[in-house]
Formats: C-alpha cells, structure tokens, sequence
C-alpha cells in the first residue's frame, strides 16, 4: 500500500517522516520531490526514520515521502556480470550518462539494462513439472559464463509454454501453471537483498578455496563456502592479495563490493579491475565479475546497502551452483556507516560508539555464506565464499570492528606492515594468522594431495614458531650462544620463509602454485632439515650444513613450470644427499 508522508526532520543521511503508519520497516520510500531513494530503518507509531542514500541536502520538512510498499530489493539477471553497480544496483554507466559526471539524485535507472536482447536456450519443456531453484535454461551471459535461468525460489507448478529465442531481461520465457494461476516466468528475477536467497542444506565446510596462494594454501586455508578477515595496513598489500585471490582462486564467479575508502581508493579499484587479466580464459577478469562501488560522493549510508546488494547477488550464482567469491573491502566502512546512523538515531552507543548489534548485523553478513546444495530437483552444490577486509586505524586490531569480526569469521590473515615494509610478500604473518577449518579440511588435502600433507603442515608451523622463540633468545644473547641443533631450525626456518613462503605475485609462475607442487615444495625444505639434522648427530659441523649448495636450488623450485617439479625436487633431493655424505667424508677424514 502507498503511503504519503511528509518530513519531520533531516539530519544528514538521516530523514524522520511522519504520517507513515501504513508502511513497514525496511520500506523502499522516495523521499522529496527529487524522489531521492531510502529506506525505512526504525518505525514509531506514526514516525518513521530513513536512511536515505542519496545527498540529502537541500531537503526541507514538509516536503513529500512517498513509501514505494517494496523492500530494498535487487534484480537478478543476465546483464550483471561486468556491471559496475552503486549501492543500490544502479549501474554506474547508465546514472552518468543521465545525470553527467556528479551523481545526480533521485536518478532511476534500470539495473538491468532493458534493452539487451539475449538468446535463451531452454532445457525444459511444456509439461514439465518444475519447483523453485528448477534450471529451465541457460543464456550465454559472458563469454565465460552460462547464464542458468532458475525458476524463483516460491514458484512451482507445470510448465505450460516455453521456447526458445531472443529476449530482453522483462520478457516472459517461460509460463508455468502454479495452483491456482499461471506465473510468467522472465530471464530476470527480484529478490528483497535483507533476506537470504533460500537454499536446501548447508554443507560440512570440510573442501577447501584452493587460492594456489601457499601461505594460504598450506598454512591458513579458507573453505569452499568459507569466511575470512584480512585486515590491512596501508602498503601492506591488501589490494595485491585480493586481486591474487579474484584471479587465482577456485570461483567461477567474483563479486567486489568497494565500500568506499578514503580519499581516491575506490576509483583506483573501478580503474584496476578491469584491467586484471582472468589467467584462466586470458580474457578480462570482469567477465566473470560484479562491482559494487560506493565512490567518493556518495554519503555513507549507501555503503550499508552495498552490502547486502553485493551478497544477494552472490548468492544467486551460488544457486545456480557456482563457486562464487564476495570480497567486501572494507567491512569498517561499512561499520562506521552503521555507527554514523545509530548516532542519528540517538540508540544507546556501545563499545567506541559503535551500535550495539553490530556484531548481530555483521554475523547476519557473514551467515550468508556457505557452500550448499541448492534449490530444485538436480540438487546442484554451489559454494559462496566471503573474504572481509578491515581497517582497523592505525592497524590497531583490538578496536570494536575487527575484534566483532574475528568472532565471526573462521580464518583471519593477518597481513604485517613490519613484514611488508621486509618486502616479504604476501605480508601474512604465519605468527598471528589463523584457520579453524583445519580440522574439518585436513582430511581432504590428506586424501587429495598427499597423505603427508597435514603432517608437513604441522612441521613446518613448528619450526615457524620455533624460529620465533629463538629469535628471541637471539636478540637478548646473540646467536653464538645457540646450540647446532637450534641454529639448524633458525636455518630451516628461513628456508621456509624465503622458499616456501614468500611469493612473487608478479612472476608469471611463481603467481599460481598448484597443490602439487606446494607438496613437493614443503617436502624439500623439511628434507633438507631433516638431513642436516641426522649429519649434526653424526658429528658435522653446522658452518658447513649451513652452506651447502643445494639450497639454493630449493628455493629457485618456485620459478619452476609445476610439471617439471617432481624430477626437479628429486635430483635436488640426490644434490643434497651427496653433499652432505662429502661433509660427513670431510669430517671423518680430518
Ligand atoms: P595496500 O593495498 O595494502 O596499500 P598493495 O596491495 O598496493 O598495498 O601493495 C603494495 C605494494 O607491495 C605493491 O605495489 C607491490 O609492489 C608489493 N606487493 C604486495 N604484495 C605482493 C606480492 N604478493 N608479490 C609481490 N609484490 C607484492
């Protein structure tokens, strides 16, 4: 039902109307004569407060709030891959080409464009009986992805007509006959974006977002339909790890939602993305992905719409049962749009102002992934992965944001300015990251890459925090004071580090590390330690253990073509074992 009422009171991205009894909370309402667009968030009696997301100066009380009787809603259809989107799914291109380069207000612009015509194929037939999340047929939406038209998640019926040919997004395609009328169904669906797209279960998050990332990969793996934080100092390559990530990572499908950081970075990202190549097709990666952008001029309370357009979106390539990845940069905007509003709505603050539930709206955010079976009868699995950044100011991870946020998301990399400014790349410090999939997941590389997998992984760990104890003891006696044994870890331990770890995103191989070859790769540095280890006991000297030649071939393994890395690391292997039998020649001799 529509509703009109008229403004109380504005106070910035905050509109108070009265005479808005008949409308709900979460209500689309145009507000003013500019018909600027908000949303209901708090309803009392007859008043309700808006968050509005456009410029809301110039707005004076008296003037008219028109509630649309919808919810915030995103249209979801062939047209969204490449889209660059504002927070509330108006595509950038189109606002500009209306309303110049400043946003102009109030602009409607459909989100998917109406006059693409698009060949559908169908897969089903009259007479067929279908439910919702049903695939009736699939449009070529990029040239990477098949676009899989579903039945919408509350209709069921039989198909009366469906046929094949050229559409727009609004044509109807198919006619299914529900139980008591005919719904038509068209290549475009809607969907309310605070209400999670339904699915049929949740599944066990036991498979790893293989990233071929080997700091991640092999220590702090994340999984399929998985979440996890990463905060990011600036210069610590945040943005290089989240295009590696966009790249490189087992998804089909990537949704970036920009929530607006300071200064020029948003723009910076609009301009880069489209830039990345996707390794896998040699095309450009926006063929397979969706921005969200919330630039500079718009107010903050966009950010917060941002969110939930983003996930909804990802969640509807999910159901049609692909791999996606949503990468929210950076959740603390977000956060302090939420913070900015709460003021305005005098709530009770709690910890550094932040509102109360923040940590309920970001656990809300974070449920929505997983990795699931979806609707309809072919039960297809679809994974929807969440990677957050945060920005805690001055890298000081201890404020409200992201300490909320790593109560909720299962692996955090932990991205070091000091490791950064080392140039070890990727900065993620092994000290302080974690992943709690490991348990659920260890099964899985035990079984797909190698038995030995998680027993490598808990090796070189051990070593990693070793090296990290005897540093100290380094720092407060010098390293004379050192056993052999314990100089050796030192040693090993900076194998790792520099062999294993550390990885060039920018080498043409070095970028991408198959599982495989991380194996080998984890193998050869505990193989070495493990030889010297047995040469120390059998009395060689460590200045010598330290030195051997074959190290260096170690860590030239990453430059390696994967395929030629098991013969590779075997006659290291062989190096290695003659070198050290000299050493121990040598000693026995003298
Ligand atoms: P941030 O987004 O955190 O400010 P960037 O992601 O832009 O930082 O990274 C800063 C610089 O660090 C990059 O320009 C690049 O030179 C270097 N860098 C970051 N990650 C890597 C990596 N994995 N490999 C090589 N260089 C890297």
């Amino acid at each position: 039902m529509e509703a009109a009422g008229i403004i109380r009171k504005v106070a910035g991205p905050l509109v108070v109307a009265e005479r808005m009894r008949s409308s709900n909370m979460y209500d689309v309402v145009r507000v003013s004569e500019n018909r600027l667009i908000g949303e209901i968030i708090e309803l009392r009696g007859d008043l309700a407060s808006i968050q509005v997301y456009e410029e809301t100066s110039g707005l004076t009380p008296g003037a008219p709030v028109e509630s649309t009787g919808m919810p915030l809603s995103v249209e979801l259809g062939p047209g969204l891959l490449k889209s660059i989107y504002d927070g509330i799914q108006r595509p950038l291109e189109a606002i500009k080409r209306v309303g110049g380069n400043r946003l102009a207000r109030g602009v409607e612009a459909p989100s998917l464009n109406r006059e693409t015509v698009w060949r559908f194929i169908p897969s089903a037939a009259a007479g067929d009986r279908v439910t919702g999340g049903d695939v009736i047929g699939v449009v070529q939406e990029t040239d990477v992805v098949e676009h899989k038209i579903m039945i919408p998640p509350q209709v069921k019926g039989i198909i009366k007509s469906i046929s094949e040919g050229d559409y727009t997004v609004d044509q109807t395609v198919a006619v299914v006959t529900g139980e008591d009328s005919d719904v038509n169904i068209a290549l475009m669906q809607k969907w309310p974006v605070r209400r999670g797209r339904p699915y049929k279960t949740k599944l066990n998050p036991d498979v790893p977002l293989v990233t071929g990332q080997r700091v991640i990969d092999a220590l702090f793996p994340v999984a399929k339909g998985g979440t996890a934080a990463v905060p990011g100092p600036f210069g610590s390559g945040k943005t290089v790890v989240q295009h590696q990530l966009a790249k490189w990572a087992d998804v089909d499908i990537v949704v970036y939602i920009g929530c607006g950081e300071r200064g020029n970075e948003m723009t910076d990202v609009l301009l880069e993305f489209p830039e990345l190549k996707d390794p896998k097709s040699g095309k450009s990666l926006m063929e397979r992905t969706v921005l969200i952008a919330n630039t500079s001029d718009m107010p903050v309370a966009a950010r917060e719409a941002s969110v939930y357009t983003g996930i909804t979106i990802a969640e509807y390539y999910r159901d049609m049962g692909y791999s996606v990845a949503l990468m929210a940069d950076s959740t603390s905007r977000w956060a302090e749009a939420m913070r900015e509003m709460s003021g305005r709505l005098e709530e009770m603050p709690g910890e550094e102002g932040y509102p109360a539930y923040l940590g309920s709206r970001l656990a809300q955010f974070y449920e929505r992934a997983g990795r699931v079976i979806t609707l309809g009868t072919d039960e297809r699995e679809g994974a929807l992965s969440v990677i957050g950044a945060v920005s805690p100011s001055g890298g000081d991870i201890s404020e409200p944001v992201t300490q909320a946020t790593l109560r909720i998301v299962k692996v955090f990399w932990s991205l070091d300015s000091q490791l950064a400014y080392a140039r070890h790349f990727p900065a993620i410090n092994w000290l302080t990251s974690y992943s709690l999939y490991l348990d659920n997941m260890g099964g899985w590389f035990n079984s797909q890459v190698h038995s030995d997998w998680m027993k490598y992984r808990a090796r070189i760990m051990l070593l990693l925090q070793e090296e990290s104890e005897l540093d100290e003891i380094v720092r407060l006696v010098g390293i004379d004071a050192l056993s052999a044994p314990d100089r050796l870890k030192l040693e090993a331990a900076r194998g790792i580090r520099e062999d294993f770890l550390h990885q060039d995103a920018f080498h043409e191989v070095d970028t991408y590390t198959p599982l495989e070859k991380q194996y080998i790769m984890m193998g050869l540095a505990l193989k070495y330690y493990d030889m010297a280890s047995n040469a120390l006991d059998d009395g060689a000297d460590i200045s010598n253990l330290v030195n051997i030649r074959a190290r260096e071939a170690i860590g030239r393994v990453k430059y390696a073509e994967a395929s030629e890395t098991p013969e590779l690391a075997e006659e290291i292997g062989r190096r290695l074992t003659q070198e050290i039998e000299l050493i121990k020649a040598k000693q026995e001799a003298r």
